[in-house]
């Protein structure tokens, strides 16, 4: 539904960076900022004993500039063209549970796309056929990415009775010259009217997404941004800055001198006023693009961080599997991302996998423990490392390590736990680049 830049190793699915419906190999981008210092936020009840289920629905009404991807543009989504989609994720699913058997569910995260273009009945079907390919041990966490429009608010009670509890609303600014800048479908009354309109439904796991460093935004712009959303009190915050993704109209504008991006310090001030207004608003900045009020961390999102199973169905989606014993660090798979592609090879009961499952292997799966926990304020925890790959971070990054704490880009405990310092955070991508590049 929306993103920004990612950040991120080459051979790392987007999931691992914090969205969900990401489908092709990040390119590391050239500085990630973040503030904050350690907490035990992301300590919430996450386990390899459970699966979250990632949901991909395609549509949009229409493909944002800056978009890249799985998606199909539709004027208005077709009782069959949404159906044929809903039946073909029902068969994935029924395909797939097996290599999760045994496991409750944690998480379900219904994202796109815009997957709000659905019906609440299509939602329905989903939610329980995957309640009952994995038991839940009380209340799992729902979410639904929404995007604002008439449409969608009509459908949210019908949403919220379809067991949805959390909803993901894109509406990256309340400026209409950003949001026409961006190509987006909406402008900011649509979002405002959504806002009040899924707390009227009774959603009280509000979570809202922004978008920085768009074309021509000033830094007051952005501080009205804030300022509009700590209004609207949601639980939960997403701000990304604006990723320019090749091969997208944003890409060839850029590449022509077309596209007036804010320059670095501009981009890196509106960090700083996100991070500073939200925290002082009582917001954990608990990912680098993800604030939340205490209780509130994204539950399935977690899961990508620390690298735990997800089931991922429909085009473009990534799966996680669980380990076993011969495949110790598990097993990565990504589903084709053209829409019709992925539907022929489900509708033919043959797998709609692009390319061959990846055994992850143990310096891949160390490089990403790495750089995704240090993605969190809580960090890497030296003891859980060791446990699973039986000796601690420095036996296998000493000289990385070394380097970072002598440019003070990391901070190391007694125990050997490792957390970004606040120049670390700014310069986060440079530190994720010594444990990617250095893979040992
Ligand atoms: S709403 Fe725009 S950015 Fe979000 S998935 Fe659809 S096309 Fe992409």
């Amino acid at each position: 539904m929306t993103f920004g830049r990612r950040y991120g190793p080459p051979s790392v699915c987007k999931e691992l960076l914090g969205k969900n419906t990401r489908t092709d190999p990040m390119i590391p981008d050239r500085r990630t900022r973040e503030t904050g210092s350690g907490s035990a936020l992301c300590s919430a009840a996450v386990s390899r004993a459970e699966v979250g289920v990632y949901v991909h629905i395609p549509f949009c009404e229409r493909v944002c500039p800056y978009c890249d991807f799985a998606v199909v543009g539709v004027r208005e989504l077709g009782a069959a063209q949404e159906q044929r989609t809903i039946d073909a994720l029902l068969r994935e699913l029924e395909g797939r549970r097996a290599d999760f058997a045994g496991r409750t569910l944690a998480s379900l995260y219904f994202g796109g796309g815009t997957p709000s273009l659905c019906r609440p009945e299509s939602l329905a079907r989903l939610a329980v056929a995957v309640h009952a390919a994995f038991p839940s041990v009380g209340p799992v966490e729902t979410t639904l990415e929404v995007n604002p429009s008439s449409l969608e608010r009509e459908r949210l009670p019908g949403f919220r009775a379809a067991g949805v509890n959390r909803v993901s609303l894109g509406v990256q600014s309340f400026d209409d010259g950003v949001l026409k800048r961006l190509g987006r479908a909406h402008r900011a009354d649509e979002a405002r009217r959504t806002l009040r309109a899924c707390r009227e439904a009774g959603f009280d796991a509000l979570s809202l997404d922004l978008i920085f460093a768009a074309p021509g935004q000033s830094l007051g712009q952005l501080e009205a941004d804030l300022a509009e959303t700590l209004e609207f009190g949601p639980e939960h915050v997403s701000a990304y800055e604006l990723g320019i993704e090749s091969g997208t109209p944003f890409a060839t504008a850029a590449a022509r001198g077309q596209l007036a991006l804010p320059d670095e310090d501009l981009a890196l001030a509106m960090f700083d006023a996100i991070e500073a207004a939200l925290t002082a608003a009582g917001f954990e900045h608990y990912e680098i693009a993800n604030y939340a009020r205490p209780g509130f961390p994204a539950v399935h999102n977690q899961r990508y961080w620390r690298r735990l199973p997800v089931l991922g169905l429909g085009p473009g989606a990534f799966s996680t599997d669980p380990t076993a014993a011969e495949t110790p660090f598990g097993v990565r798979r990504a589903n084709l991302r053209d829409h019709a592609a992925w539907l022929a090879r489900i509708e033919a009961g043959e797998a709609p996998e692009a390319t061959p499952p990846e055994r992850l292997d143990a310096p891949t799966a160390r490089a990403e423990a790495m750089f995704l926990s240090l993605r969190t304020r809580r960090g890497v925890d030296a003891a859980a490392f060791a446990g699973e790959f039986g000796r601690p971070p420095r036996a296998f990054f000493e000289v990385a390590i070394e380097g970072l704490l002598a440019q003070a880009l990391l901070r190391e405990n007694a125990a050997g736990d490792l957390q970004l310092t606040g120049r670390g955070r700014r310069l986060s991508n440079e530190v994720f680049g010594h444990f990617v590049g250095g893979v040992s």
